[in-house]
């Protein structure tokens, strides 16, 4: 995927537990009098929240954010806004969420203004995925990239650990691979990695004590740095991999990208291991596959695909369709090379030299 928008300068990036009180500041200086509030169906209650406090700021709720942005909801949403005549928007959630925002900014050019709930660091880039009869395209655009990001951490305090550690780690995915990007610069890999420390060193501690503010937001920090990574550089064989495993095989979204993670970074390393070793190190070892997943075993990640609905059978198909599209990668891609590593994230075995 290739970049262009710079995302740095063009955003309002507030972080401190508490912060989304200041919701109603900032939309006023947005210019936001009626805001649509976005949510999934199982966040309505914090949507509620938010709309009880915004002083009649708020024009309508919509509670129907789902996973990968279906054209459907974002055309059923579109009534709702202009239904309500909203004149910007409000996303609570995860990228679900923050995608449906993006697709209605896209379509009618509000402002926006993004409370994460996840580490999937959507709100950080101008990229966005819908899906429309099974097929997940992807656009980049200066217009889909929210105003205002509010990351509080007491928002992030009910993600079920599972959820925690999954969506850590899909936040460390962007970071990983931008540190082989072939469009990377000094300061992309400086912040992947600053990005990858704030989560090797608060990921557990926010699993032993996911109450902890501070580890949370430092948490919360680190998937700021991966979100603006990924909005930044080009992604390679591990995003394309998720990307097309989960639309073709209807697998969840985080929990793929950190079984895939370790596996995808261990593939990699045999040709850049130099760029990588900066990964390893920062987990002490030398070789970055193998504790990526010793630290997700560690932490209760989901090792194995097959928990998750993909059959032994499914496996050539899932080879064929990585190698159907080229796209840029470190390493040139192989069906053998690809067939390895789907089968030992498949199984759950820790990651070799593929
Ligand atoms: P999600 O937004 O789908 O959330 C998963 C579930 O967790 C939902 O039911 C949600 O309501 C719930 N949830 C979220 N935060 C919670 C909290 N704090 N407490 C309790 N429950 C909570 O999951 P996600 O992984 O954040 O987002 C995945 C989607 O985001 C995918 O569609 C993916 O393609 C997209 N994405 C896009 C980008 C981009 O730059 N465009 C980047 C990353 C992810």
């Amino acid at each position: 995927m290739q970049r262009t928008v710079n995302t740095k300068n063009l955003q309002r990036i507030r972080f401190g537990a508490g912060i989304r009180h200041e919701l109603g500041t900032e939309l006023s200086k947005l210019g936001g009098t009626r805001a649509l509030l976005l949510s999934t169906p199982q966040q309505s209650d914090i949507a509620m929240d938010l709309a009880t406090g915004l002083n009649g700021q708020i024009a309508g709720i919509y509670s129907r954010a789902a996973m990968h942005t279906p054209v459907e909801v974002t055309e059923d949403a579109l009534a709702h806004l202009l239904d309500v005549d909203a004149n910007c928007l409000i996303a609570v959630g995860g990228g679900s969420t923050t995608g449906l925002s993006k697709a209605l900014a896209l379509r009618k050019n509000l402002p926006q203004v993004v409370i994460p709930t996840t580490y999937a660091g959507s709100e950080a880039t101008p990229i966005l995925g819908q899906t429309e009869k099974g097929v997940k395209t992807t656009l980049i655009e200066s217009r889909v990239l929210p105003d205002v990001v509010l990351y509080d951490p007491e928002l992030v305090v009910s993600l079920p650990v599972e959820l925690t550690v999954t969506s850590g780690l899909n936040a460390m995915a962007h970071a990983a691979e931008a540190l082989y990007a072939h469009n990377r610069s000094e300061a992309t890999t400086k912040q992947a990695l600053r990005g990858l420390q704030a989560f090797i060193k608060s990921l557990p501690r926010v699993v032993e004590c996911p109450d902890d503010l501070v580890a949370r937001e430092e948490t919360q920090r680190g998937a700021y740095d991966c979100g603006v990574v990924l909005g930044t550089v080009g992604m390679a064989l591990h995003h394309k991999l998720c990307h097309t495993l989960g639309g073709s095989f209807d697998l969840p979204h985080a929990q793929t990208h950190a079984i895939l993670l370790p596996h995808t970074i261990q593939f990699n390393a045999v040709e850049v291991p130099k760029l990588l070793a900066p990964l390893a190190e920062l987990f002490g070892s030398n070789q970055p596959g193998p504790a990526l997943w010793e630290f997700g075993r560690q932490l209760g990640a989901p090792l194995k695909l097959r928990h998750f609905g993909l059959a032994e059978s499914d496996l050539d198909a899932a080879t064929e369709l990585a190698l159907a599209k080229p796209y840029w990668n470190p390493r040139a891609v192989t069906a053998e090379g690809i067939r390895g590593l789907l089968h030992d994230a498949w199984s759950g075995t820790k990651p070799r030299n593929y």
